[in-house]
């Protein structure tokens, strides 16, 4: 299967490459600002909705654009014509893009490039990456590179973190092999005392990041803002805050990246909870918990790497009573504390535990979804409700979810797996 993907390589540039990367950076702001405000303009002042703004002339005003690599001066313009667009389309339709904002200087910063060789070999020579304008550039890959599995290279983006760090991405179109298939279905339960608990009863223990480092990151930030602005000694405490936030952000994509890739080669068939992040964040209490597990980084990152390996998730809906339905039977708890880690099923007599059932109840109700084939008809949370039939009829011959799933699979395989 033929994926269009990005490869991130750390760039090591001397410093007459350095300066240049920079300059390309502050070009592409800058034209980007310019050709926005020329639009917002003629929009407000004369209504003209289909101005294609023109980067050319923008060198006059600026001379030391002649310097840059002029492919990001154009990728500016097209940045802002789909800025435009896109907040065009939401004001139609009343959704939320808001007005297209300019950009402003800060520590990090990226542009990017169209104009490089279009195939692996000359792009990467004598053990460095050609970079037009900038020559040959230093790099380390930390992945094993395979060039022949890239069949075309699209742009390039180089990127200079705040901690003064290059990196370039480039965006290709890579051969994935194709992965076997294991035949396994899994539902994840996602939560804070444990980050998933899968519904064979697997369960993944949630780091909190942010928690080992949060002292250090307070204190260093009551340097910073002790220092006097713009001098040396700021520039310099900045850098230790941003190293510090930088190494945090690392260690959780690191976790993450090992546990969903894990998940993904283990399982054909993943079901998880549709959640409400946001919603969450907003109970106070528990913000900065939910935030440090970074639910939304795990979600894409299931999402994209299933379409990568050829598998299939579903996402069910955030309403169904998945703690509170007992997976044997059933029968629905009228309600149920957060602390309530276990439970005793008054119906059938399961002991439960509060997360495994859940995950189990996601796989049920994923694997139902995947076999009609549409979505599910909208829950409401329901307080009182009585044995759910279908789910009896179900579990008639089998006793345990699993063997369920598995039944379950002998329909599912050809529509789902028919993708990879
Ligand atoms: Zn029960």
């Amino acid at each position: 299967m033929v994926v269009t993907k990005g490869i991130e390589l750390r760039l090591y540039p001397t410093k007459a490459q350095k300066v240049f990367f920079n300059k390309c950076i502050g070009s592409e702001r800058v034209a980007y600002n310019a050709m926005l405000n020329t639009k917002m303009v003629l929009y407000k002042d004369y209504g003209v909705k289909n101005f294609s703004p023109n980067w050319s002339s923008l060198k006059e005003f600026y001379p030391w654009m002649e310097e840059v690599d002029s492919r990001c001066l154009n990728y500016a313009k097209i940045e802002v014509e789909t800025a435009y667009k896109n907040w065009f389309r939401s004001l139609k339709k009343g959704g939320k893009v808001g007005h297209p904002k300019f950009k402003k200087k800060t520590h990090s910063g990226t542009y990017h490039s169209t104009s490089m060789p279009n195939t692996p070999d000359r792009l990467f020579r004598d053990g460095k990456i050609f970079i037009p304008k900038a020559g040959l550039v230093k790099f380390v890959q930390y992945k094993e590179l395979d060039l022949t599995r890239i069949n075309k290279i699209r742009y390039l983006t180089i990127k200079r973190t705040n901690t003064n760090k290059y990196f370039v991405s480039v965006c290709c179109d890579v051969e994935l092999p194709e992965y076997e298939h294991t035949g396994n279905c899994i539902g994840l339960d996602l939560g804070i005392k444990d980050l998933i608990v899968t519904s064979d009863g697997t369960k993944f223990e949630n780091k909190r990041f942010l928690k080992s480092c949060e002292k250090r990151i307070k204190n260093l930030q009551r340097i910073h803002s002790r220092k006097k602005k713009g001098s040396k000694n700021r520039e310099k405490a900045r850098l230790r805050l941003a190293t510090a936030y930088e190494k945090l952000g690392n260690r959780r994509k690191d976790y993450l990246h090992k546990l969903t890739t894990k998940i993904v080669l283990e399982n054909d068939v993943i079901c998880i909870e549709d959640l409400n992040v946001c919603g969450m964040v907003q109970n106070h209490t528990l913000a900065k918990s939910i935030a440090d597990c970074s639910f939304l980084m795990l979600r894409s990152m299931l999402a994209y790497k299933c379409e990568w390996y050829g598998r299939k998730l579903v996402v069910i809906d955030r309403w169904s009573p998945s703690s509170k339905k007992c997976s044997c039977c059933g029968y629905t708890m009228p309600s149920m504390g957060l602390a309530v880690r276990e439970w005793l099923c008054p119906s059938c007599h399961t002991v439960h535990d509060r997360d495994v059932n859940a995950a189990k109840n996601i796989l049920v109700e994923g694997l139902k979804i995947l076999d009609i084939g549409r979505e599910p008809p909208e829950y409401k949370p329901v307080e009182n409700s009585t044995m759910d039939d279908r789910a009896e009829t179900y579990l008639k011959s089998s006793g345990s979810v699993k063997q369920e799933a598995y039944m379950q699979m002998g329909k599912v395989i050809p529509t789902s797996l028919a993708c990879g």
